[in-house]
């Protein structure tokens, strides 16, 4: 079957970057895909790679697509393309074909809460967490969660950070702590040394490179270790890791998959943002309210306050189209 492909290039500047072990994230670009069929039914989708090197991939099998791809031949190369291409198109033949959308049974969850992205910088860090605390923490009906990203200093100085931390937070508000890969094993230890026995601790998050799964492994034995950084690196580990897998949805590839997973009330699912535009946003949070009527509901990890307000982030995939 022919459909008819429109591709609008988007950009946006976060309010602040994020900065991560790995690299600082100021600005996101990519496309807004619209793909209709011959029954006028739409469907749409965003592209939107984390690095740079992806964009130029996708943006190479963008060119090849042609305005009239047919749908058999979407299907069959969805699990051949880069991750944030494969969400696109998955994205947008689900809704094309009524398995997901207001009109639907599957109809658009939205959802009201999520964890908090604390700043790297100290005293941003520690102003963030008082204000959180004084603000949020007697309306909050589920766990007040918050993320730290290390390995950003020294381990010194964040380990003077940690106890900071903990000595601010209350019995009842959960930590994440996320290395991006950034630790070797030998610090992953000292932490997890530190922590092993800190109930407030909810994960060490992708504490040792992608590839160290053995010492990934070893650690998990200790401590609860989510990985994000191996998923995108090594899909198949989706289906054997047994803790918790951070799952950036608008990354990963054709989104029915993790829509099946929650669907089926799979548990130690955690999901994340990749500062997405209003369009990937509606999956993100769909499949964050899913997470909460799984085994083990968390709180999706949805950056509040760090995207601009524009017609860009709205609900309406039209309106988030017509501001590109
Ligand atoms: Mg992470």
């Amino acid at each position: 079957m022919e459909l008819r492909l429109e591709i609008k290039p988007f950009s946006f500047h976060l309010l602040k970057p994020i900065q991560t072990s790995q690299q600082i994230i100021t600005r996101k670009e990519g496309w807004l895909i619209k793909l209709q069929d011959q029954d006028n039914r739409v469907g749409w989708g965003e592209i939107s790679p984390l690095n740079s090197s992806e964009v130029n991939q996708c943006k190479k099998i963008l060119a090849k697509l042609g305005s009239s791809p047919t749908k058999e031949s979407l299907e069959s190369q969805i699990k051949t393309w880069p991750g944030p291409i494969g969400f696109a198109f998955g994205a947008a033949l689900a809704e094309m074909n009524c398995l997901i959308g207001d009109g639907t049974k599957q109809k658009w969850l939205p959802v009201s809460s999520s964890a908090v992205l604390l700043p790297s910088n100290e005293l941003e860090l520690l102003r963030c967490l008082d204000y959180t605390l004084e603000n949020q923490y007697d309306n909050c009906t589920k766990a007040l969660t918050f993320k730290w990203k290390v390995a950003n200093y020294s381990n010194e100085v964040e380990s003077v950070l940690l106890q900071k931390i903990l000595k601010k937070l209350p019995n009842d508000a959960l930590l994440r702590i996320d290395a991006n890969c950034g630790w070797n094993r030998n610090q992953a230890k000292e932490w997890a040394q530190e922590l092993h026995q800190e109930p407030r601790l909810e994960w060490l998050e992708q504490p040792l490179p992608v590839g160290d799964i053995e010492g990934l492994e070893e650690l998990a034995q200790y401590i609860p270790v989510a990985l994000d950084e191996s998923l995108i690196k090594t899909p198949s580990l989706r289906k054997t890791w047994k803790s918790w897998q951070i799952r950036r949805p608008v990354l990963e590839g054709d989104p029915r998959i993790l829509l099946k997973e929650l669907t089926n009330k799979t548990g130690y699912r955690v999901i994340s943002t990749s500062f997405e535009t209003g369009i990937g946003r509606r999956w993100v949070e769909h499949l964050a309210a899913l997470q909460q009527e799984s085994s083990t509901p968390t709180q999706p990890g949805l950056a509040p306050g760090w995207l601009p307000s524009s017609p860009l982030f709205n609900k309406n995939p039209r309106t988030v189209w017509e501001a590109a």
